[in-house]
């Protein structure tokens, strides 16, 4: 029988959300009538997640579960649940419970209208700390001003795609996946549905600092080239002012206006310089870094193991 709908759940040691998760999604699915599939992505979490699953497994054919060989990331993990996905429509939801998942029946209902892509927009964020909330609607509109690519405002990877959507995503094969940019970069008929983003269930985020750092860039760096640009009007912008005071400081020689050896000065604008074209070159080795992620062709992901499902991916090296 056809596959209506696909969910797929990534999870990083989600031990102590899973069941609750589970039993959720369970009823929400069955709500719909219709044939469907979990499929529980392990992204190499180091608790009881896998057994925990596997139990679930065991008891309900609904349930499939891919388990990688290590920890990829959450965005990798999203992409193997599409690749073992064979649903009409895909649907992607955090393992903790903040993405409600009684919203999956509306973005259905959308789906079913005739929309191919229908994402989640937050309009609120419970439970998590002012400094995420601010760095994210900082960098949501960051990323808008410096791309051309659609992507909507406060929206996660919470969202309904058609099969059609999730074949293009499934050809794209970039390893620093961005993917609520690539499904925007993909375009069709998109929509939204409005939800409050929930507490975390359980457990801790699982995104520290250093992962949403990483994250931002992959961002940026994956839908524009703004950032080289503005590192290039930097540079000349730096060399014409300091031509300008080249000309200054001659000026005083000439005029005999006394050129008081200043130190402090010659040590402050190296500092200044120096500074600035370490951080272009930074900016030149997020690129650069990124470029040899692609030219290695290493597998998006490895996975040890796939249960309640078989389906290869050659993508991937079971
Ligand atoms: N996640 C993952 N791999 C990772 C980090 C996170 O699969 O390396 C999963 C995690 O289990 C959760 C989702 O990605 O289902 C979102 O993570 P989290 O809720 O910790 O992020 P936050 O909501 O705090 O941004
Ligand atoms: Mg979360």
């Amino acid at each position: 029988m056809d596959v209506f709908c696909s969910v797929i759940v990534p999870m990083y040691n989600e031990e102590e959300v899973i069941e609750h998760t589970y039993t959720r999604l369970k009823q929400v699915m069955d709500c719909t009538g219709e044939n469907y599939e979990i499929i529980f992505v392990n992204d190499g979490s180091r608790d009881r997640t896998e057994e925990i699953v596997k139990s679930i497994c065991r008891s309900d054919p609904h349930v499939r579960l891919i388990q990688f060989s290590r920890n990829f990331g959450h965005q990798v993990a999203i992409s193997a649940g599409m690749d073992y996905a064979s649903g009409q429509s895909v649907v992607i939801i955090d393992a903790d419970l903040q993405d409600p998942p009684e919203i999956i029946l509306e973005m259905i209902d959308k789906w079913q209208e005739g929309y191919q892509v229908v994402y989640g927009r937050r309009l609120m964020r419970k439970g998590e700390s002012v400094f995420k909330k601010v760095t994210a609607k900082l960098f949501y509109r960051v990323l808008g001003k410096l791309t051309q690519v659609d992507i909507p405002l406060d929206t996660g990877d919470f969202r309904l795609i058609d099969r059609q959507v999730c074949d293009v995503m499934k050809g794209l094969k970039e390893k620093n996946r961005f993917i609520r940019g690539l499904v925007g970069w993909a375009g069709f008929r998109q929509t939204s549905v409005e939800y409050v983003r929930e507490e975390r269930f359980a457990g801790v985020t699982k995104y520290p600092l250093r992962k949403m750092i990483s994250f931002a860039a992959d961002g940026i760096t994956s839908f524009s080239h703004k950032p080289l640009k503005i590192a290039s009007y930097i540079g000349v912008t730096l060399s014409l002012s300091s031509f300008v005071y080249l000309f200054v400081v001659l000026l005083q020689k000439w005029m005999e206006l006394g050129t008081v050896p200043g130190w402090a000065s010659i040590v402050a604008i190296n500092l200044f310089f120096n500074g600035i074209v370490l951080m272009l070159l930074g900016v030149m080795g997020e690129y650069i870094g990124r470029i040899y992620d692609e030219s290695k062709d290493r597998p998006l992901y490895i996975v040890r193991e796939a249960l309640g499902y078989h389906r290869r991916d050659n993508r991937s090296i079971e």
